[in-house]
């Protein structure tokens, strides 16, 4: 199949090279020109594990390009995928103008049918709206599809590779056996394509994503109520996750959830809620419990410290999860700024994300080649971003380098009783 994909950051590029990879002729377009040069010198504008060499791969066999031709690529395509992004509007709601006016601009260039794919995660009643701006420039006929995207930054290509379901809201006979045609080499264990109503669609992104915040500013709650009762959240957690009808994914309390979709994705549910009417209390509390959890371990440091002017902190981690240099909407934004809002200078290591890390801080944070080498005469370190690295350390080795071994363990990546043992204060969240 000949494919258009609309949006070449970390959702389009994933998809736009896994449909190459599986055989179709992709060309992934976008507004961002710096992003297109990038691409086309072999580069990737983002990071994301196993993305280059597959990108590689494709593009020598000549099945994918990249291009900031809209109009040319989508004349050449059955199949048109968006996949631009819908940040957070000015009241909480999704803002669709990427969305629309790159569905206006595909209307126009199309040169027959051609299946117009919403990979973006939209509000419900997006795809009536894409339906319509397409039919006021376009006689040729056309399909609108609403198909979410789940894939996780950090496990993007096997998430897209091997999903959990792919579902599609798509009314149209012809549109869904396209469909099922482009998502067959996917789903070919029991994995299944789930078909239903654009509007349908549309919502199972929202109510998956709120559903997941949910579980974690769930146990960010009983972490906290752990701390005042003296029990243990990770016994708990264990004891919870071993009910199937519960099961262990996304119980791990934190320093509260960020990145490019949860918080907004929540926000734009509320949002979408009050429009129809409904107050979303439950989710409104769970973006209560995840501020609140972002600035807890600056508490719990102002707490241990009391003034935390001229002194100095060791970082590791600044996306808001491994494997990514993600910082959308990262906790780290909120810590590193609370931090240096109280007068303490830090030096900050991450695996992968420091270059982002120089956009939000510029050079008010002093960026460091290793863990340790962010410790040097540290006062404590925060953990807030559980980086397979991080997890066993020398420690004797921090000891040294720290004036105090204090540890902040955002994400419960040490053992407490172990740290006392090796001389470290160490807090922890929800544990004892
Ligand atoms: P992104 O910001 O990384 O990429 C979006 C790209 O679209 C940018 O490169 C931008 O320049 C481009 N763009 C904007 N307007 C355009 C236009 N008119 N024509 C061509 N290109 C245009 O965003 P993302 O993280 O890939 O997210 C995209 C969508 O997918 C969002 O709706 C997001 O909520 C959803 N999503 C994201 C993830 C994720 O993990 N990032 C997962 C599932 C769903």
């Amino acid at each position: 199949m000949k494919l258009t994909i609309v949006g070449s950051g970390y959702v389009g590029l994933v998809a736009g090279t896994c449909f190459a990879d599986s055989g179709n002729d992709v060309i992934c377009v976008d507004v961002d020109a710096a992003k297109i040069k990038t691409l086309n010198s072999g580069q990737l504008p983002i990071y994301e594990p196993g993305l280059e060499e597959l990108v590689r791969k494709n593009v020598r066999e000549k099945r994918l390009s990249f291009s900031t031709d809209l109009a040319s690529a989508v004349s050449q395509s059955e199949v048109v995928v968006i996949a631009v992004g819908t940040p957070e509007g000015e009241s909480g709601d999704a803002d669709l103008q990427h969305l629309l006016a790159a569905a206006e601009e595909i209307g126009r260039a199309m040169k027959g049918y051609t299946v117009l794919v919403d990979k973006s995660t939209v509000p419900v009643g997006t795809a009536d709206r894409v339906r319509e701006t397409v039919s006021r420039v376009t006689t040729h006929p056309f399909d609108v599809v609403s198909n979410p995207e789940f894939l996780k930054e950090g496990a993007a290509i096997d998430d897209f590779l091997k999903p959990d379901r792919v579902v599609i809201g798509a009314t149209s006979e012809r549109a869904q056996k396209i469909m099922a045609e482009l998502y067959a080499p996917f789903v070919r264990t029991e994995n299944p394509i789930l078909f239903m109503d654009t509007r349908s669609a549309e919502l199972t992104k929202y109510a998956s994503n709120a559903m997941l915040a949910t579980r974690i500013s769930f146990m960010n709650d009983i972490a906290m109520l752990c701390e005042r009762v003296g029990a243990d959240v990770d016994a708990v957690r264990k004891g919870m996750g071993a009910d199937s009808r519960i099961g262990y994914p996304f119980l791990f309390p934190g320093v509260g959830y960020g990145g490019s979709c949860f918080p907004k994705d929540v926000k734009a549910l509320v949002a979408a809620a009050r429009d129809s009417g409904i107050e979303f209390d439950l989710l409104r509390a769970v973006e209560r419990t995840n501020e609140h959890q972002k600035r807890l371990l600056l508490q719990k440091a102002m707490k241990h410290y009391g003034d935390l002017a001229g002194k100095h902190f060791a970082i590791w981690g600044l996306a808001f999860k491994p494997r990514t240099d993600d910082m959308r909407e990262a906790p780290s934004l909120v810590m590193l700024e609370g931090l240096m809002g109280k007068g303490a200078t830090l030096a900050a290591h991450d695996p992968v994300a420091t270059q982002v890390a120089q956009r939000h801080f510029g050079l008010r944070v002093r960026y460091t080649q290793t863990p340790y080498e962010a410790l040097e005469k540290a006062d404590g370190l925060f953990v807030l971003t559980e980086w397979n690295e991080f997890r066993r350390p020398d420690f004797d080795r921090m000891k040294k380098l720290m004036k105090q071994p204090v540890v902040f363990d955002g994400r419960n990546i040490f053992d407490p009783v172990r740290m006392r043992e090796r001389g470290f204060i160490y807090f922890g969240i929800g544990r004892p």
